[in-house]
């Protein structure tokens, strides 16, 4: 079943990529697991994916520790960091994608971890929504590149919700345009319903759930 669904995904790619002209290689799919259990990550482990997104640093604190050894999987950390829970988050994730202040980017430096991250963009004025302003994005790169344990490799947003991808569309390529402007390369966008909006539109990460594990249980 889960096999399945991956296919599915990967000839969604593949169609979005040949359209775009562009490279499968240059697309990573990261799996979604939030609210799924372990058991879950390990399956897909097994069936071949390698990068995962976590949004609550307590949820996966729970769960890892029965995952069991995973060579070569790695985490990201998707959902907003508070700077009380950074230290915790930079022992269990290899990457952080919702840096949106100085103040959280240098709460992780201090953790004394080699990071991955990425910058979290607010391109929309729901109260709802972390990130942080598209006018804030320079000044905190440049915080951020100073910043030695930390590597900064591009931008995350995500969009207010719609079911139709033509409506987000647009905030990808926003997104797109602050990371030429910063001189970033990773732009973390699309999920399972507009994943090849995002592609077409210069995703390199695209954060995957429902397409691949089914719907998620409300909390
Ligand atoms: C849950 C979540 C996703 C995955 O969403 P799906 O619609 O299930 O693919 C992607 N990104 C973030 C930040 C999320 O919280």
């Amino acid at each position: 079943m889960l096999k399945d669904r991956i296919d599915q995904v990967e000839e969604r790619i593949g169609r979005a990529v040949l359209r775009a002209g562009r490279k499968r290689s240059e697309i990573t799919l990261l799996a979604v697991t939030k609210k799924f259990p372990g058991s879950v990550i390990r399956e897909a482990y097994e069936l071949g994916l390698r990068e995962f997104g976590e949004n609550y640093v307590q949820e996966f604190d729970e769960k890892s520790g029965g995952l069991g050894p995973l060579p070569g999987a790695r985490f990201h950390l998707i959902g907003h960091l508070q700077s009380n829970k950074a230290a915790r988050a930079a022992e269990l994730f290899q990457t952080i994608q919702t840096v949106d202040s100085a103040r959280l980017a240098r709460r992780l430096e201090q953790a004394g971890r080699r990071l991955d991250v990425l910058i979290e963009v607010k391109l929309s004025p729901e109260e709802s929504k972390s990130g942080a302003a598209p006018e804030e994005i320079p000044a905190l790169a440049d915080a951020v590149r100073a910043l030695p344990n930390l590597s900064l490799l591009g931008l995350m947003t995500m969009p207010p919700w719609s079911d139709n991808p033509e409506e987000t569309r647009p905030y990808f390529r926003r997104l797109k345009q602050v990371a030429v402007q910063c001189r970033l390369a990773q732009l973390s966008m699309g999920m399972s319903h507009d994943l090849e909006a995002a592609i077409e539109e210069g995703a390199t990460i695209i954060r995957v759930g429902t397409a691949l594990f089914g719907p998620r249980v409300k909390a």
